[in-house]
């Protein structure tokens, strides 16, 4: 399921790839467009050029030289590039929910089998704040005052908090139980009650797991020591302390943590 570091990592892929070429021919799967159609989509932006793409949180911000395609990747959902050289050119796959040609040469696919998230137009940077209005600040880039300033107002589970998109975008399921197991604060610790020095301890934790997972192209494998490293794996004991790692449902997902270290 793509967070944070898999959509910065469809970030700097598309930038690879898409950006500097120009659109010429594309085509649209229209039950996974939000709010326009495969026509209109296409006309606004055929003949367009894409910029140096931009990511809030777990949306990926396609900027041309006009408008704006605005990614979500859902549970599901990754991009891939097709060369037209020989053997490198593929046919789409049916989960290919958009395929864009680039006259330059090349194709951009959107691949999202269970078809959560989506795709969304944005026809100037005002339309772009409009649909990501209701985000928090990017969790990557939230800095420590801006951080507590959230937390200060913030009340109850805390890692229904640290999930809640409007509060801080980009952290998913996996990285909230990660960056609690690093602070070593239990998933249904209420906000209201951490010390100062714990909500130091939880800014600090977000940022190192956030920092590094970017920095790893595989960050559940790179990073042996990471809770990430063994969770949901039968048998699988805390990778800290060597005690049993306990499961429950917090936030309304299936949640591991260590007792000893997260008391
Ligand atoms: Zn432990």
């Amino acid at each position: 399921m793509p967070e944070l570091p898999d959509v910065e990592r469809f970030r700097r892929f598309f930038r690879a790839n898409a950006a500097g070429r120009t659109v010429g021919a594309l085509r649209a799967d229209p039950t996974i467009l939000r709010n326009c159609t495969p026509r209109t989509l296409s006309a606004a932006l055929r003949g367009r050029r894409f910029d140096e793409p931009a990511r809030h949180g777990k949306w990926l911000i396609a900027w041309t030289d006009g408008p704006a395609l605005l990614m979500h990747f859902g549970m599901t959902g990754y991009l891939l590039w097709a060369d037209d050289e020989g053997s490198t050119r593929t046919e789409p796959h049916r989960h290919d929910r958009l395929v864009i040609r680039f006259d330059e040469g090349g194709e951009l696919r959107y691949r999202n089998m269970r078809k959560l998230g989506g795709l969304w137009l944005a026809h100037d940077p005002d339309e772009v704040s409009g649909l990501l209005g209701t985000l928090g600040p990017d969790a990557l880039s939230v800095g420590r005052a801006e951080f507590l300033r959230l937390l200060a107002r913030r009340r109850g589970g805390l890692k229904a908090a640290l999930m809640d998109q409007t509060l801080l975008a980009g952290v998913g399921n996996l990285m909230a139980d990660e960056i609690l197991w690093q602070a070593r604060l239990h998933p249904t610790h209420r906000v209201e009650s951490l010390t100062a020095e714990e909500r130091l301890q939880l800014h600090s934790a977000l940022r190192r797991i956030l920092r590094q997972a970017v920095a790893t192209e595989d960050y559940a494998e790179d990073r042996p020591g990471w809770l990430l490293h063994v969770r949901g794996r039968p048998g699988a004991s805390c990778p800290r302390c060597r005690g049993p790692l306990s499961r429950m449902v917090a936030a309304g997902r299936t949640t591991y943590f260590c007792q000893r270290c997260q008391p």
